[in-house]
């Protein structure tokens, strides 16, 4: 007994002395703060949404299986009219719709760069404040469906490009500009702009797309706002889980019928995630950053002493956060579910639907694996719909990476840069072994309200971020120069 208490007292003052150690290297932290300032030009920023404003009018909403060119055409045609030079300068290629604009560079045998970001929108439906395709701007804001995702991106760079080949610039590399018209609908616009690079023998030095943008309090107990630029995307993944049976009358049931043996296995993998938790190297430096910014100073504490809260962390954070969750392992959500066609009849075949995303160490293979291991426990079949592996990472060495980091530096002031896990899909998955990196960015600012509103109702930005998303552009154009 005697030993016990020994050992007991013995454990509890080396926990007391670590936990001691934690506090004191947090203390010595300096807290810092990551402000975003929008432009004080508020002529420009009005005269930048008023353009913007013609390209949201232009009503873009893909629909999967009914690709429409004309639609995306009429979209070109506006473009024309709002960037004349681009249009003059830069040869027009024109992929059914999808468009890529060529600005040739004073160096051809410099490996081009890459701006893309496309042009098609998500359905606006619900009761909008403002008409979704009007692109109102009021009280510094523009409203309409693309005035965030994505529209405001394409704006920016053509702007960037307008005004550079005003000023008489020659580009150091080539340029293109590349914009899908099936992203939303995961169609074959971006695939299809990734093989004319392959076929014309064009490697890219870099892609910049969506994925991350400047975002409002991205952690708990961190306020600011944070460059998140998207280091990596998960894979994708939509599987169908059959479950076979006899079927017949519900009067007389049997054990164990299709539809219950679905949704044992979904309690199974709803009660306790079965996919590995990591924090990887660009987690662990994200959450270093965090603590640098975090004012709940317990929660400082964990962020600051990954050395010695890093397993309670992995097991902790995934119940508590989604969010988290999602940056941490492979996920899995069950989407649609399908038995009889009758409230009497049990099903000779019933299934479950759910959408994966497979984390880069356990991608889309390790990953179906457990599943399969799972389901043949309730002698159900798991067929795979369309699924795909994790993107290749951002070299955070590299000097892509560097570039983005220096432009983002000169552009946003005081704003902090997190590497940041894509959970969402972007085109920039089509041209992974294609480009030499890619860069998951779109340098708008957005509040919490404005990042909820992608997708949703009254989607809109503020009018004085779209100077400074322009001068980000330019930046990066002119970065290529180093590159000599
Ligand atoms: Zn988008």
């Amino acid at each position: 007994m005697k030993t016990i208490l020994t050992i007991l007292c013995l454990i509890i003052i080396a926990v007391i002395f670590l936990l001691l150690i934690a506090v004191i290297r947090t203390l010595f932290l300096k807290q810092k703060t990551s402000v975003y300032h929008g432009s004080d030009d508020m002529k420009l920023s009005l005269a930048y949404a008023k353009k913007l404003q013609k390209m949201v009018r232009v009503n873009t909403v893909s629909v999967s299986d009914h690709p429409d060119p004309e639609k995306f055409r009429k979209l070109h045609k506006v473009m024309e009219k709002l960037f004349p030079n681009v249009f003059k300068t830069c040869k027009k290629i024109d992929l059914d719709g999808n468009l890529i604009m060529h600005w040739k560079g004073k160096d051809r045998s410099l490996q081009p760069i890459v701006l893309t970001s496309h042009l098609d929108v998500v359905a606006a439906e619900g009761e909008w404040t403002y008409p979704p395709f009007s692109g109102t701007i009021i009280d510094d804001k523009i409203y309409g469906r693309g005035s965030f995702d994505v529209k405001c991106g394409v704006f920016s760079f053509y702007q960037a490009l307008e005004e550079l080949i005003s000023e008489g610039y020659k580009p150091a590399c080539d340029v293109y500009l590349a914009s899908s018209c099936t992203e939303e609908v995961g169609g074959d616009g971006a695939p299809k702009i990734a093989e004319w690079f392959v076929k014309h023998k064009i490697r890219p030095f870099m892609l910049c797309d969506e994925g991350g943008a400047i975002t409002e309090d991205p952690f708990v107990g961190v306020k600011g706002n944070f460059a998140a630029v998207g280091i990596f995307e998960k894979g994708y993944g939509d599987i169908k889980i059959i479950a076979k049976g006899n079927g017949g009358h519900s009067s007389t049931p049997g054990k164990n019928t299709p539809i219950a043996r679905l949704a044992k296995f979904e309690a199974e993998i709803e009660k306790k995630s079965p996919f590995r938790v990591e924090f990887t190297p660009a987690v662990d430096a994200l959450m270093e950053t965090m603590a640098q910014y975090c004012s709940n100073f317990p929660l400082k504490v964990i962020l600051h002493n990954l050395w010695l809260f890093r397993p309670i962390l992995k097991k902790v954070m995934p119940a508590i956060s989604s969010q988290a969750a999602a940056m941490l392992q492979t996920t899995m959500c069950f989407t649609m579910q399908k038995g009889s066609n009758g409230y009497n009849v049990i099903p000779q075949e019933a299934y479950v639907t759910a959408n994966l995303r497979f984390i880069p160490f356990e991608g889309k293979e390790a990953s179906l694996e457990i599943v399969r291991k799972i389901a043949a426990k309730y002698d159900l079949i798991v067929e795979e719909i369309n699924c795909s592996d994790p993107s290749s990472s951002l070299d955070l060495n590299g000097p892509q990476y560097r570039m983005v980091k220096e432009a983002i530096n000169k552009v946003f002031p005081g704003v902090e840069i997190i590497p940041y896990v894509v959970t969402g899909g972007t085109d920039s998955r089509f041209y992974d072994g294609k480009v030499d990196a890619c860069v998951r960015f779109e340098p708008i600012n957005t509040s919490k309200d404005q990042l909820s509103r992608m997708h949703g109702i009254d989607e809109n930005i503020d009018i004085n971020t779209l100077p400074l998303a322009v001068e980000y552009y330019k930046e990066i154009i002119r970065k290529q120069e180093e590159r000599k």
